[in-house]
């Protein structure tokens, strides 16, 4: 999550965002330990920042667990004016972004954050962060395409990485199964496009896991502060 230096300077009540300028192309303001004259300069949540070698107090850091519900998008703002995830955080003390996405018609567990170094460690492809997916599927998967999804399903550009595959449910009547997913990547539609691939609309999508989280008691729409504990472990 990066800002305008300026505008973290104002924030942290030193100074206008007029006068914080000026400190800035005075030379005044260090950015981890460098000077930093250049003007809308974008600094991380986590950097150190000093006027005149003083730190200045940043905003301290949150993270939630949310439980987000179908039909609301997880970005901070729509261009269609429809619900995002930023709407059910009104009393926090933060600008909370959430940690990489779920498409609107998907509901689970969100991770929402004003701890850049935290949202870019988990969104990172190197780290591998396990995520728990539960699908409703138009037909029923056979073995060999379940031996497709655990081995690496080809999607366009790139073969996905291993899946663990658990069937929960199979209503033959209906035509439908509920299937337990567990992937480690996070590209756009992933889930959805694993199935298609396979030959399966996704009729439902849920997350129920992110690493060692789980929605718990939470019910759609609320959320509850991870402890520190917590955000250690996840580090
Ligand atoms: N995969 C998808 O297809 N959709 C999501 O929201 C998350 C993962």
């Amino acid at each position: 999550m990066e800002e305008r230096l300026q505008k973290v300077i104002a924030e942290a009540g030193i100074a206008s965002r007029r006068k914080a300028e000026k400190m800035i192309v005075a030379g005044r303001v260090k950015v981890d330990g460098k000077v930093v004259t250049k003007l809308g300069t974008k600094v991380e949540t986590f950097s150190n920042i000093t006027v005149d070698d003083e730190p200045i107090e940043r905003e301290s850091l949150h993270t939630y667990l949310f439980y987000k519900p179908r039909g609301v998008v997880s970005t901070a703002d729509d261009d269609k004016g429809r619900k995002t995830v930023v709407d059910y955080f009104e009393d926090v003390p933060c600008r909370l972004y959430p940690v990489g996405r779920l498409d609107y018609d998907t509901s689970g567990l969100l991770l929402m954050t004003n701890d850049g170094k935290l949202a870019n460690l988990l969104m990172h492809p190197r780290n591998e962060v396990s995520k728990v997916y539960v699908a409703k599927i138009k037909g029923i998967l056979t073995p060999d395409e379940i031996k497709t999804l655990t081995t690496g399903v080809k999607l366009d550009r790139f073969k996905a990485a291993p899946a663990k595959v658990k069937i929960l449910k199979t209503d033959k009547r209906k035509d439908t199964q509920i299937i337990q997913l567990t992937i480690h990547e996070g590209h756009y539609h992933q889930v959805k496009r694993m199935f298609k691939a396979v030959g399966h609309l996704v009729e439902k999508l849920s997350r129920e896991k992110y690493a060692f989280l789980t929605l718990d008691s939470l019910t759609s729409g609320q959320y509850r502060e991870l402890s520190k504990h917590e955000v250690d472990k996840l580090m």
